[in-house]
């Protein structure tokens, strides 16, 4: 039986049109789509169906209410659908598919997100290329997770993040192996790809205005300044730290500021700047003396998930506490435990 693809568009370059300001974007990607790729059902290609959203967007602008609203526009059509195909914006679709996976836990249905470095309507436009993947992934294939299809390659969505503006292999997943490759074939490396879940566990919850923010350390930044930026009302902090997880412990006030934040309820998560490599609150003086002062590590955690996920979980009305134990266990692949990475070195 042919599978059945549903495709949310939400905006982004994919099937923006240029205007005196630069790109924009467009409706009428239906239209434009026919002329491009087979219609659905027809040369090996899915029953897909699109749904054009009341006003795409570019993904600069996107919101933690419009995670949720793709979240929700998917859990709606879950029964009725195979498969689901997401037309995103470059620019913030590695926070969009984090989030998603977070919303979207224990999927058992392929969620693929994918979009276009040149639109559609451009000549060398890498728009059919990557949504006909994208609809193949998802109608051919039981990948339980949020993928993130892009120039050939299949991430794990909550691992993925944009590396360039302008190569046609936009995104990577510096600290989790792809999860397939399409050149001729289609390649899934089965053993990368989460477990099926025994059931849905889905948390769709619209963002409260708990206010999360992140910061990247730098050499420079006073305490006076962090302790504005920790301002009454922040309820998390994403701590962009150096290394494996180092900041500048010996500048008065600087942990004593963190420690207070927390104490106060704020939720702080430490991920390395690098991207490659894991925080390892242990390790030095430096990264411990963060540890100690409630800060929470994120192991191998792209900004994109560690973002997303402080959002969903605060969201969710959850004590500060009770974030910060839900955020050292994996919800959907998203990290490595140092377990995990004991038993397979
Ligand atoms: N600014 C665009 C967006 O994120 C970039 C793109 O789609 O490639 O919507």
């Amino acid at each position: 039986m042919t599978a059945r693809i549903y495709v949310a568009y939400t905006g982004g370059t994919f099937g923006m049109k240029p205007s005196a300001g630069g790109f924009v974007p467009d409706r009428g990607l239906a239209q434009a789509l026919q002329a491009r790729l087979p219609a659905p059902g027809q040369d090996g290609m899915p029953h897909w169906e699109l749904h054009e959203y009341a006003q795409p967007i570019d993904s600069a602008e996107a919101q933690p209410r419009d995670w949720h609203t793709v979240a929700a526009d998917i859990a709606a059509r879950y029964d009725a659908y195979d498969g689901f195909v997401v037309i995103h914006g470059t620019d913030t679709m590695a926070y969009t598919a984090s989030a998603l996976s977070f919303a979207l836990a224990g999927l058992r249905k392929p969620v693929i997100v994918t979009g276009a470095q040149i639109p559609l309507a451009m000549p060398r436009s890498d728009a059919p290329a990557n949504l006909a993947g994208a609809l193949l992934i998802a109608a051919q294939h039981p990948l339980p997770e949020v993928g993130l299809y892009f120039g050939g390659k299949l991430l794990r969505g909550n691992r993925a993040t944009k590396v360039s503006t302008a190569d046609f292999e936009a995104f990577d997943s510096p600290n989790h192996p792809p999860l397939g490759r399409v050149g001729i074939d289609i390649e899934i490396d089965r053993q990368r790809v989460l477990p099926m879940p025994a059931r849905e566990a889905f948390e769709l919850v619209a963002p409260t205005a708990r206010e999360v923010l992140l910061l990247r350390l730098h050499p420079g930044l006073t305490v006076a300044l962090l302790e504005r930026v920790l301002a009454p009302t922040v309820a998390g902090l994403v701590l962009q730290s150096y290394g494996a997880g180092n900041g500048p412990v010996g500048l008065p006030g600087f942990v004593a500021t963190l420690a207070a934040a927390s104490a106060r309820g704020v939720v702080i998560v430490n991920v390395s700047q690098c991207a490659r490599g894991r925080v390892e609150p242990s390790l030095y003086a430096t990264g411990s003396a963060l540890a100690a002062a409630g800060v929470v590590g994120g192991h191998d955690m792209t900004v994109e998930a560690a973002l997303t996920r402080l959002y969903h979980l605060l969201s969710l009305g959850l004590a500060a506490d009770e974030v910060r134990r839900r955020l050292q266990q994996p919800c959907c692949g998203e990290f490595t435990s140092p377990q995990a990475e004991e038993a397979t070195a």
